[in-house]
């Protein structure tokens, strides 16, 4: 069973990153700019938004994050989401998630323009994901279909299973897959045996959120697994959706957790983000 391990992706990733920050330097006289909104003081929101800036300091890319206290009102975080939106050396914004529980959390994914919003949150760029337009993808989704290119498993013409459909992994990882011309099985909560279905997929992606939802019983014999899940057990150990310790032996190729899908995203925020700069230079 191969573990399709992040850290060579990252890695490719990064150097690609950083070849294409040179040369839009030089082209252009600036770098690449990423800007972080962070509203309050979540542990975990803020080691995600340090993460983000340090990633892209790394690559060579400007970055700034703008931090508001958790009595901070939504007009000022609003207003300076706006101040953003205007700055030519901002090319990617992201409002790290969650915000607050007073906040409107449906009028906040039209805050960022389409052309900076490097999480692909706003309609607009769902929109031209479901159908088919050039945009920005949304990236986890976007750092599974780059494991999956750079282990050499193609996608065309395979049966794909996409367990989940929030709007930030599970919708745009099928329309992904879609779009790589899979045939897509899309379960969710209310999928009838579950079983039945992923059992056909030739590549299946977990992202229910469920520790160990997936077992054996769920998996044919040679498939691709991706496990989208994060959770910390009871034992304090970082989990994902799938059981794979019970799966040994079945799938010909996994993502752990710790250490598959996880790191893929910051990976592919920074992409993004030159795609983004390239695309409003262009
Ligand atoms: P979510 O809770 O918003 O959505 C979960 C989806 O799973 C729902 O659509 C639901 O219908 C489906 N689901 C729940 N129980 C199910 C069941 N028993 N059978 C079938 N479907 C079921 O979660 P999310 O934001 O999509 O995240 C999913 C997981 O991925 C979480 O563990 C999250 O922490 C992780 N995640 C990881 C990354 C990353 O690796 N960078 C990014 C985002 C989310």
């Amino acid at each position: 069973m191969q573990q399709l391990l992040a850290k060579p992706v990252v890695e490719a990733v990064h150097l690609e990153v950083s070849d294409r920050v040179s040369r839009f330097k030089a082209k252009h006289g600036r770098a690449p700019g990423l800007a972080v909104v962070l509203v309050g003081d979540d542990p975990a929101s803020v080691i995600y938004t340090t993460k983000k800036g340090q990633a892209a300091v790394a690559v060579g890319i400007h970055h700034e994050t703008v931090e508001f206290s958790t009595q901070s009102s939504e007009s000022e975080v609003i207003a300076a989401v706006r101040k953003l939106n205007l700055n030519p050396k901002i090319d990617g914004i992201l409002v790290q998630r969650p915000i607050p529980k007073n906040f409107d959390a449906e009028a906040s994914l039209y805050w960022v323009d389409p052309a900076k919003d490097v999480d692909c949150f706003h309609p607009i760029n769902v929109g031209k994901l479901a159908a088919g337009l050039p945009g920005l993808r949304p990236c986890t989704p976007m750092g599974v279909m780059r494991i999956l290119k750079h282990y050499g498993i193609s996608v065309a013409g395979k049966t794909a299973c996409v367990v989940g459909r929030s709007n930030i992994v599970g919708k745009p990882m099928a329309a992904l897959l879609l779009e790589a011309n899979a045939t897509v099985l899309h379960c969710h909560s209310q999928t009838k045996d579950l079983m039945k279905l992923t059992r056909q997929a030739e590549i299946l992606v977990v992202a229910a959120g469920k520790p160990g939802l997936v077992t054996a019983d769920h998996v044919a014999k040679g498939a691709v697994v991706i496990d989208v899940g994060i959770h910390r057990n009871a034992a304090g150990k970082v989990c994902g959706d799938v059981d794979a310790a019970a799966l040994a032996g079945i799938p010909s190729a996994i993502t752990p957790v710790p250490g598959g899908v996880g790191p893929m995203t910051i990976a592919m925020l920074l992409a993004n983000t030159v795609t983004a700069a390239e695309m409003r230079e262009s």
